[in-house]
């Protein structure tokens, strides 16, 4: 426990984390980023983009760069100006009046810190399918993750799960190992981007399961099958496949501040007045924690130099 009080403690070490730091820090307000603890490969530090491969869309990168590259070097820019960052989780938060108390290690005794205001920027996760075989299966043959996991599929019949961009990126980045890879959509038409579909439509090594769903996971130390339900038949069909990523969207990372902050019908987290502040005074999000619609590096990183903004005007307004 420290007597200190800090100016600003940032939660989360994405593009929005990271960001909301090198704005605070610059702001010479001595920002402490906590950024998680790896967990597992698709539970890392730096959010999303430590699960991404190439990154084609963030201006500033003509040729692409890689998501944990882009991620390194928000780190070390964040770092430059005087970011403290902390490899750690935060396992409680007290947001009930400034200064907010934040434990790391456990959520007993003293607080480990306090700050006059904190940035959430959580982010989000990856959603399963709600299978008992998951948590069986999960680093197995299952994965959410295929640039953390592709390379174990060299030359194997696999799937993916998903219509979205993020199903079809995953798609497209397995293709280069595995032998053949069948993308299983619940309806007959992607969700994903044109150009994300040109792409996969013209890559030989992609097949589509249209109207299906899993209903199952075959494999007891590994996956050996995946059976689908085609939706409008019923019909149950079992693929021989060795390897299944899931791609189907992301739930907020709000666990630990639910009862403290309004979230939306959906359970994203509310900022108001299209700014960063949220229900309670001094508390502020930004990135994909309070976004459900945007959900882009580049957005992420823009709303945390909002909210780094709106943090140095409150505590202007506090006297600090
Ligand atoms: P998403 O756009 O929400 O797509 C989720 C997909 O999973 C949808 O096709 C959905 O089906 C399907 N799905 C959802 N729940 C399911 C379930 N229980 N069982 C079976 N299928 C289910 O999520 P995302 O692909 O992760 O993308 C999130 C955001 O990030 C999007 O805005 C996307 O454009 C962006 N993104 C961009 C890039 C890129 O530009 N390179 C890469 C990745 C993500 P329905 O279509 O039927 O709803």
């Amino acid at each position: 426990m420290t007597d200190d009080v800090r100016n600003v403690i940032v939660v989360g070490s994405g593009p929005a984390g990271l960001t909301a730091a090198i704005y605070t820090a610059r702001a010479a307000l001595e920002p402490l980023v906590i950024e998680g603890e790896p967990s597992s490969t698709s539970d890392q530090p730096g959010g999303q983009l430590m699960l991404t491969t190439e990154v084609e869309n963030f201006p500033g990168f003509p040729t692409g760069i890689t998501g944990p590259e882009l991620m390194q070097s928000f780190r070390a820019q964040a770092e430059r100006f005087g970011s403290e960052i902390l490899t750690a989780k935060v396992s409680r938060l007290d947001l009930s009046a400034p200064p907010f108390s934040v434990w790391v290690g456990g959520p007993e005794g003293d607080p480990t810190y306090r700050a006059r205001a904190i940035i959430i920027a959580t982010g989000a996760s990856s959603l399963m399918l709600g299978l008992d075989a998951e948590r069986r299966l999960l680093g197995h043959g299952l994965s959410t993750c295929a640039t953390c996991d592709g390379f174990f599929f060299r030359d194997q019949d696999i799937c993916v799960v998903g219509g979205g961009d993020s199903a079809i990126e995953e798609a497209l980045f397995l293709t280069r190992f595995a032998r053949s890879v069948t993308v299983i959509h619940r309806r007959e038409t992607l969700r994903a981007s044109k150009i994300m579909q040109e792409r996969a439509f013209a890559n030989e090594k992609l097949t589509f399961l249209w109207n299906s769903v899993v209903e199952d996971l075959i494999g007891d130390q590994r996956l050996e099958g995946v059976v689908t339900r085609d939706v409008e038949t019923d019909e149950l069909t079992t693929h021989p496949f060795t390897g299944a990523f899931v791609a189907i969207g992301h739930r907020p990372n709000t666990d630990l501040f639910a009862d403290q902050l309004s979230l939306r019908e959906n359970g994203y987290l509310q900022t108001f007045d299209g700014r960063s502040n949220t229900s309670r005074e001094g508390v502020f999000a930004c990135g994909d924690v309070q976004d459900d619609w945007y959900r882009q590096a580049i957005t992420a990183a823009g709303s945390g130099c909002m909210a780094a903004i709106d943090v140095e005007r409150w505590l202007e307004r506090q006297g600090h």
